[in-house]
């Protein structure tokens, strides 16, 4: 073997071990559109029916896993920080988990369920982030739509005041709140946007506008400050690091501008929002894959906190608003690299885990309607059936939503309707 021909190999080998330590190989086979001669016997193992809808048999396995794993989750509460009050690891996830289990089936122990914990959670909140995700604001906006589903709205009207007095913090010009989904403005406007989707307009336009100026501000004001010669227009950094997933960064921020409830004029989406995300579009890896920060050169991270299976939400929707195929064609080049890496060793969640990487495939198929992607986030929800038996990491919050059990649950409740699915505290 010739000499550059073995530092090939070394190279693509060592490639290949960072990969296998970040995520397992997929060995379930990709979808192929059935044989229409073959005998539908030999398919009943498959997830999707001939009519390409999930296949009962499937379901029912699904259904009794969500049993199982609620039950595991409940007794594992138990042990779980009492002040946590978060969307993100604390009793607002858990809340919103049942408050979705109770939309698909209507039973009201569910819903007494989400206000048990969102009720945990509104007397323990402390006022320091403003955000869904990580602040008071998830707990909020969700005690205002349980108490309405339940009639109690005195208490659904005191969530909503005191959600909106959160406004002060967020858009004071000295305030140090940043911009991003986790901690940030984009974390606040979802909360009004979702409180919006719920309760037909519960918040005004005049305040869901101020939220989006403070943001679009933000955006110029750092952009006008970077010496680049490539400008982004809309620039945000995070603890001094221009990110661009999700959850800290610029996907997830422009995600939220382009929502139709955020209701950015027309000629701000074209001249600021879209020059940007086709900014972060140029530092896409030629895997498919993005990097975690513009300063970073590693294709490592396939997460929805960083990576393909956050920003493929962002261009999904930018195909949606700009009526561009180049968008799409990204978004279906990040659904391959989550297909070959999404199967994560860091667990079965949503953040960083596969479940989350699981909801890019529904997004994929609640746009495209493709078999493909339906079948795909079924092989998905097939790993995430066998839970905690491939020796994933533990997350430090095993029973929350967004690291641990009650989104993996989530993400498999989400097979009985794709069509409705919806990446918690992200999508609308
Ligand atoms: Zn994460």
């Amino acid at each position: 073997m010739g000499d550059n021909m073995s530092k090939r190999l070394k190279l693509i080998s060592a490639s290949e071990a960072e990969m296998e330590e970040r995520a397992f190989p997929n060995l379930y086979p990709d979808w192929e559109q059935a044989d229409p001669a073959a005998d539908p016997e030999d398919h009943h193992d498959e997830p999707l029916d001939a009519e390409g809808q999930v296949s009962s048999v499937f379901q029912k396995k699904v259904q009794s896993k969500i049993k199982d794993l609620l039950q595991q989750m409940e007794e594992g509460l138990k042990t779980a920080d009492p002040h946590d009050f978060s969307t993100y690891t604390g009793w607002t996830g858990i809340a919103l988990l049942y408050l979705r289990l109770h939309q698909a089936s209507q039973e009201a122990l569910h819903l007494q369920r989400a206000l048990d914990y969102v009720k945990r959670a509104t007397r323990v909140l402390n006022g320091r982030k403003v955000s869904f995700l990580c602040g008071d604001a998830g707990p909020l906006a969700v005690g205002a739509v349980v108490h309405h589903k339940l009639g109690n709205e005195a208490e659904s009207r005191d969530c909503l005041s005191r959600l909106l007095q959160l406004q002060r913090a967020v858009l004071s010009p000295d305030s140090d709140v940043p911009d991003e989904l986790l901690y940030g403005r984009a974390g606040f406007l979802y909360a009004l946007l979702y409180v919006n989707r719920e309760l037909g307009g519960a918040v005004d336009q005049a305040t869901v506008a101020k939220v989006v100026t403070a943001i679009l501000e933000s955006g110029k004001t750092f952009s006008a400050e970077q010496k680049k010669s490539d400008r982004c227009p809309l620039l945000y950094e995070w603890h001094q690091k221009q990110y661009v997933g999700a959850a800290h960064g610029l996907a997830g921020i422009y995600y939220l501008l382009m929502q139709p409830g955020a209701n950015v004029h027309a000629d701000v989406l074209s001249e600021l929002v879209r020059p940007s995300i086709d900014y972060v579009r140029h530092k896409r890896f030629r895997s498919g894959n993005f990097p975690s920060s513009l300063s970073n050169e590693s294709d490592r991270l396939v997460h929805w906190c960083h990576g393909a299976p956050g920003v493929v939400h962002m261009l999904l929707l930018a195909h949606q608003v700009f009526k561009e195929d180049k968008y799409l064609k990204e978004a279906t080049e990040c659904a391959e690299v989550i297909w070959h890496r999404g199967l994560l060793r860091k667990g079965y969640g949503i953040c960083h885990g596969t479940a989350g990487n699981g909801y890019a495939f529904l997004s994929l198929y609640k746009l495209t309607k493709e078999k493909k992607y339906l079948y795909r986030s079924c092989k998905f929800a097939d790993w995430c059936l066998a839970y905690g038996t491939h020796g994933c990491r533990i997350p430090d919050r095993p029973y929350s939503l967004f690291e641990g059990m009650a989104g993996t649950i989530l993400y498999l409740s989400e097979l009985a309707d794709p069509q409705n699915s919806c990446f918690p505290a992200f999508e609308l």
